[in-house]
């Protein structure tokens, strides 16, 4: 029988990574984890520069509003300046703090640590590039019975006139100075949330998007809500609307937009799409199946073509969020490993993903969009309600509310629920479990609602809006 260095070598020390290293290590295999240690920390995009800076970027957001809104409920004097330093400073240590649990956790679990870039050379074979204390660079040679490429996405920039002078969101969380003119290119989550999250924090921004509608793929009319928001809140948003070239000039930079006319920027981020990161992983040589973009190729077992060698999260370019990634990883850990003593298998369900997206207001959704609902499921019942929350009755804030439950006429299951307002990603998380049950709308109507919040909306309308 071939002896092997390690029975399990995972590439990428992301979400998806650490958990399936952590996991096989904790089940007794020999397991080695490969990551760039020079770049980032451990943790991947999701703890370096993914959910968690974002979501503290956003909490810093709010509070520009909350001071603003606090007149209303009597509270006086100047609001306090945002200092952006401070901001930086402190997630920054709230990072590395975050990698160095990820590091005590892989060690703790006998995981042995590799700081370097890792390449396939065989279906047991691996080589990893490592830079020496003298500046050049080392090799070494490993074999392993598995192999887990766990190497996520990357920022997508188109080619245009002036291309080197944006940043992506790799770049954003340590722009220095802080941008007052922010341009924001593209119509995805991670657009959308930049655009809120920069308008919160004092930044005049422009956001460009080539489609119709940002947000493509959500629920129509969240869609459309959630952009009239943030249009409310300040962001010059423009759709159908593109960049031609950026120019340095001495009052920043001018973007020529294809409609003809210039917006002036401090900083232009493009956030226009991720590819999976597999440039030099030697996937052509070894005939490893890919995708258009590059995406590694899997079965439902997350098995690429290629015998003992398997990928997980957004190198696969499926459902890229992170609780996907750590969820993929732990079925594959169960797989070559066994479950944990005493559980069953873990299969990965695709069905009901929830998802937030950190706007302002935020968008809580899972399941079916009206639309997917009436091609998938034909005759639907939609409920839905809009409101100014409690909270602005005081706070003199002009932000309403929309939540949305789509339910299907012949078996009476929810198998929509959207909503637009505060704290969506909080209230919508209890509500997938229900879905995930098979909860009708009978179910929900027997539920009793707390009493005052949003919440409870979702279990009190009554009457259908349409079907
Ligand atoms: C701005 C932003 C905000 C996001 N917000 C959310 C959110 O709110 N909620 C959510 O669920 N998801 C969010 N995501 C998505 C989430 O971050 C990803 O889905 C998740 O990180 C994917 O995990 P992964 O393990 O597949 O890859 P990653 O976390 O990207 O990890 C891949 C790792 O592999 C390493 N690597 C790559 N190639 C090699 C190599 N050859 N050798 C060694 N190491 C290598 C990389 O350095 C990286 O650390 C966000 C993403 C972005 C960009």
């Amino acid at each position: 029988m071939a002896s092997f260095d390690f029975d399990f070598f995972v590439i990428g020390g992301g979400s998806g990574g650490v958990r399936a290293a952590r996991m096989a290590a904790q089940r007794g295999a020999r397991v080695a984890l490969a990551e760039m240690l020079g770049t980032d920390g451990l943790g991947g995009t999701c703890v370096n520069v993914g959910c968690i800076p974002k979501k503290l970027y956003s909490y810093a957001a709010n509070y520009g509003e909350s001071f603003h809104e606090s007149a209303g409920f009597g509270w006086e004097g100047e609001a306090p300046a945002l200092n952006w330093s401070t901001l930086k400073t402190n997630r920054e240590k709230e990072i590395s703090r975050l990698n160095g649990v990820y590091s005590n956790l892989l060690h703790g679990s006998g995981v042995t640590m590799l700081d370097g870039f890792a390449r396939l050379e065989g279906e047991h074979a691996i080589t990893l590039a490592t830079r020496l204390a003298d500046g050049s660079s080392g090799h070494q040679q490993f074999t392993a019975k598995n192999i887990l490429i766990a190497t996520g996405g990357t920022p997508f920039v188109p080619h245009f006139q002036g291309r080197e002078h944006v940043i992506t969101s790799n770049e954003i969380f340590d722009l220095e100075p802080f941008p007052k003119r922010l341009l924001v290119v593209g119509g995805g989550y991670i657009s959308c949330e930049f655009t809120s999250i920069f308008n919160g924090l004092g930044s005049k921004v422009t956001q460009l998007y080539r489609g119709g509608q940002v947000l493509r793929g959500f629920d129509e009319e969240i869609r459309h809500f959630v952009a009239q928001e943030m249009v409310k809140s300040g962001v010059d948003q423009r759709l159908n609307a593109g960049v031609i070239s950026l120019q340095k000039t001495d009052d920043g930079l001018r973007v020529e937009c294809e409609d003809g006319s210039i917006v002036m920027a401090d900083a232009v981020l493009y956030a226009t799409g991720r590819v999976p990161n597999v440039a030099d992983l030697g996937l052509e040589t070894l005939g490893v199946a890919q995708g258009a973009q590059g995406e590694v190729i899997v079965n439902d077992r997350y098995q690429t073509n290629v015998p003992h060698i398997y990928a997980v999260g957004d190198v696969t370019s499926r459902v890229q969020l992170t609780p996907v990634a750590l969820g993929e990883a732990m079925a594959v850990v169960d797989q070559l490993f066994g479950p944990a003593a005493g559980k069953a298998p873990r299969d990965m369900s695709y069905e009901f993903i929830p998802t937030a997206v950190f706007t302002h207001p935020n968008i809580g959704t899972v399941g079916f969009s009206e639309e997917k609902a009436r091609d998938e499921f034909g005759a639907i019942t939609v409920f839905r309600s809009e409101f100014r929350a409690l909270k602005h009755t005081l706070s003199g804030s002009s932000e309403r509310t929309l939540m949305k439950l789509i339910v299907d006429t012949a078996s009476d299951q929810v198998i929509g629920l959207h909503m637009v307002g505060p704290d969506a990603g909080e209230i919508v998380q209890g509500f997938a479990v229900a879905m995930k049950a098979g909860a009708t709308k009978a179910l929900f109507d027997s539920t009793i609602g707390i009493h005052p919040t949003a919440a409870e909306e979702f279990v009190t309308m009554r009457e259908a809006t349409r079907s």
